[in-house]
């Protein structure tokens, strides 16, 4: 089963949660860290790294002896990734999405792909659970190939639990789409309410079951909860505001080391979610 925890925004508390629940399932699970642009869960779980893995994306490289300037790859590439002027051929390697459409078109068999650095991909183990997360590197935009990378990890043996991204653009859609389960966890307040919505919304296109983590339960109002309702979106946990929380969560201390008791809480959660997948 694989379970992705999201959120339509950030600092909702999505990485509290998908490290709490790794950590209270034990070596029964993988944790799949694929906020790669801002990979943070490895600060909680602390793994020992082993394995690091450059990931790279193919782009194009022209043969200017071969080519003709007749101008297909450019009219083929959607992106502007590739470009013919004059007696030039420009490619843009940010902006390729590697769809290999300008090597097939070409005539003169004038183009042949070479890596782009994306990022790289790391695998450690903390008490027997395996951890992997992609850091994209500075600068990169194109999220989607590494994030892909990291999901490639996933042990079909195994439970896996893949912390996405905040939002709901391409890299949460990459991330979530393979999902049994996705958790959304937000907040009770109006920005709460509205990032909720957009990430409901992008659940409900996939078409994949979800439910509701509140974090800072006892704060805000009730339209989270009235919305949850209406959608028809299961709560399945609340967590109010502590501080001990919050000081566990700058120290990089797990809620779960830190207050024991909330080990069953989440091992409860993760019952909920197992019989709602059934
Ligand atoms: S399609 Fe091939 S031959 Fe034509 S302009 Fe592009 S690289 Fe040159
Ligand atoms: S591989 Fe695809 S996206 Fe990249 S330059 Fe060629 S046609 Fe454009």
């Amino acid at each position: 089963m694989i379970i992705s925890v999201a959120s339509g925004k950030g600092g909702t508390g999505k990485t509290t949660v998908s490290t709490n629940l790794a950590l209270s399932l034990g070596s029964q699970v993988q944790l799949l860290d694929c906020d790669v642009e801002q990979p943070n869960a490895h600060l909680f779980i602390k793994p020992v790294f082993d394995r690091t893995q450059t990931v790279t994306t193919p782009v194009p490289e022209v043969d200017m002896n071969k080519c003709t300037f007749c101008g297909k790859c450019g009219e083929i590439c959607k992106f502007k990734a590739i470009v013919v002027v004059g007696e030039t051929v420009l490619p843009f390697e940010e902006l390729c999405h590697s769809c290999g459409g300008c090597m097939a078109v070409c005539p003169e068999k004038a183009i042949t792909e070479k890596g782009r650095e994306l990022g790289v991909v790391q695998r450690g183990l903390y008490n027997g659970i395996e951890f992997i997360h992609g850091k994209l590197r500075v600068g990169e935009a194109m999220s989607p190939p590494l994030i892909r990378q990291v999901l490639s990890y996933a042990d079909a043996g195994r439970l896996t639990i893949v912390d996405a991204p905040p939002g709901t653009s391409c890299p949460v859609i990459e991330s979530m789409k393979h999902s049994d389960f996705v958790l959304l966890v937000t907040e009770p307040t109006p920005f709460g309410l509205h990032d909720l919505k957009l990430a409901f919304g992008a659940v409900k296109i996939l078409d994949i079951p979800c439910g509701l983590v509140i974090n800072r339960a006892d704060i805000g109002d009730e339209r989270v909860r009235e919305y949850a309702t209406d959608e028809k979106i299961p709560i399945l946990m609340e967590i109010p505001f502590d501080r001990r929380f919050a000081e566990a969560y700058s120290r990089g201390d797990m809620i779960v080391d830190v207050m024991p008791e909330w080990k069953d809480k989440f091992l409860e959660l993760f019952e909920k979610i197992r019989s709602w997948v059934k």
